[in-house]
């Protein structure tokens, strides 16, 4: 299988960004505590590793625009159309409803 670089295939519509992540919520989070540092009653930690978590959303890594897609399968053919109403350049801040 070939896989297809994201940034070749994904322009952010407000930024112009190349990159997606994955925002997930209720993460459990754990890392080493390394060392102290005594004097300032401060600690030095190892590597980061994440646990569990709900997916909630797909979105730029720069400005945090989020893909119009509930999940992994939904983000590929978001990802796969040609004909996506959003393209580069087309954002629009979301309508303020309470004034109208
Ligand atoms: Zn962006």
């Amino acid at each position: 299988m070939i896989a297809t670089e994201i940034a070749d295939v994904f322009e952010c519509p407000k930024c112009g960004h190349h990159q997606v992540e994955e925002l997930l919520v209720n993460v459990t989070q754990t890392s080493q505590v390394l060392s102290m540092f005594e004097k300032q009653n401060r600690l030095h930690y190892g590597a980061v590793t994440a646990e569990d978590g709900e997916f909630a959303a797909f979105q730029c890594t720069n400005c945090g625009w989020k893909l119009p897609v509930v999940d992994s399968g939904s983000l590929c053919e978001y990802l796969q159309k040609t004909d996506r109403e959003c393209k580069p350049g087309c954002y629009k801040e979301p309508a303020n409803e309470s004034s109208a």
